[in-house]
């Protein structure tokens, strides 16, 4: 889209050769006429033409450049280009948040008489969108336990229009067989939709495994420091635009250009701050595992993680997540929560800060006791998200607050 560069941009022979730290650090940049060394934020609404037949060109898009940022702005232009070479995605549009990329990614495709098919274990407002919103425009959705491939068999129909999933799934980290669903979707041509955000875009790719679209919270790692929301889908290049371009221009969740620069500038980061989190997760995993007062811990990457197997053939690490549960229910939960010392309560995950959740009081608490049960959330389940502080520090403040449990 863009001509702005008069100083040398990124552009290796093939970018897909580069390592994806090098990627995360120089994919997508357009430098403008100044040569600056950190990407600009363009923070401007609209865009001034050299004349009107200038003007004309650009909206009948025959001339490349901007027209407005609803459409697409230069800053957040190297954000999704960033984006897209890690993802290895022929394109990509960033979103207002998480939730916009959800939305946008299902309903950009669907009209009335489709089917959606959807693994149970969403996002809390993800399964919103699909229990209250869609069957209000005549759509029909029917919701599966993601990891029996047979029950994804059972789900598919002729008109199923789009399967939807995440995997590892919240809160619970269970793996969903991603290449298989993908086979069994298309078979009717059904979109597959992998909202890849426990993976990261470093330890999963779901394009590779047979996926369609990716969507991303990138408020959670790819800031990774707790300032700003924002989301994006990847996809193809059909799909761009038969589906989701023009319903993106017209329907305008788009990201502000100070957000994507936030998010473009964490993404140099993104590498060291995943290694070394998914590093101290899995060591916090195993202090979990062997302490008394811990019924049982979960971490893809564990050898009694019920699908470790399938983690690590679809994965290349374990991830940032661990989930444990205490033993003695919500009181003891409670007690462990408010003795941590370092770790905060709180609903996000991704971030610098470790930070710990109580499902069954919080992001699950719609639910009743026995479909959270179904989904084997129990009253004593946490969800921790491992940050950056030094591990020993983590373990000892988990250690001496679960003496309080
Ligand atoms: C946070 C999250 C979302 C929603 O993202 P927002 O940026 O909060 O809108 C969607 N899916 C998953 C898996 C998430 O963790």
């Amino acid at each position: 889209m863009s001509s702005a560069s008069k100083t040398p941009s990124f552009v290796p022979a093939d970018p897909a050769t580069l390592h994806p730290e090098t990627r995360l650090v120089h994919g997508g940049t357009l430098r403008s006429g100044f040569g600056e060394t950190s990407e600009a934020l363009f923070l401007t609404q609209g865009f001034v033409y050299e004349s009107a037949q200038s003007c004309e060109a650009r909206f009948k898009n025959e001339e490349p450049g901007f027209v407005y940022s609803r459409y697409a702005n230069p800053t957040t232009e190297m954000f999704e280009q960033r984006m897209a070479l890690l993802e290895g995605a022929e394109a990509a549009r960033a979103t207002a948040s998480g939730m916009a990329a959800v939305q946008a990614a299902l309903i950009c495709q669907l009209k009335a008489g489709d089917h959606v098919l959807a693994a149970h274990a969403l996002f809390g407002s993800s399964r919103w969108i699909l229990d209250e919103f869609l069957p209000r425009f005549g759509v029909d959705v029917t919701l599966v336990n993601g990891t029996d491939i047979e029950a994804w068999r059972k789900g598919i129909r002729p008109n199923t229009r789009a399967v939807l999933l995440e995997s590892p799934t919240n809160p619970t980290l269970d793996i969903i067989d991603i290449g298989a669903v993908a086979e069994i979707a298309r078979g009717v041509g059904a979109t597959v939709i992998v909202d890849n955000v426990f993976a990261t875009p470093l330890l999963q790719h779901p394009l590779k495994l047979g996926a369609d679209v990716v969507v991303y919270s990138t408020t959670k790692h790819v800031d990774g420091q707790g300032r700003c929301l924002g989301g994006i889908i990847l996809t193809s290049r059909a799909f761009m635009d038969e589906h989701l371009q023009t319903y993106l221009r017209q329907t305008g969740p788009s990201i502000s250009p100070f957000n994507a620069w936030v998010q473009l500038k964490g993404l140099e980061t993104l590498g060291l701050r995943v290694d070394r989190m998914q590093a101290s997760a899995a060591r916090i995993a195993d202090t979990l595992a062997a302490n008394p007062k811990v019924a049982r811990a979960l971490y893809p990457f564990r050898d009694d993680h019920p699908q470790v197997e399938l983690a690590r053939r679809q994965m290349s690490g374990g991830g940032t997540l661990v989930t444990f549960s205490v033993k003695g229910g919500k009181e003891a939960a409670f007690r462990f929560m408010n003795a941590l010392r370092v770790i905060r309560i709180s609903n996000n995950l991704g971030d610098a800060k470790s930070l710990i959740t109580h499902p069954a009081t919080t992001t699950h608490q719609r639910f009743t006791p026995e479909a959270r049960a179904e989904m084997g959330i129990d009253d004593g389940l946490l969800r921790l998200s491992v940050g950056l502080e030094h591990p020993d520090d983590l373990i000892a403040d988990l250690e001496q607050a679960l003496t309080h449990a």
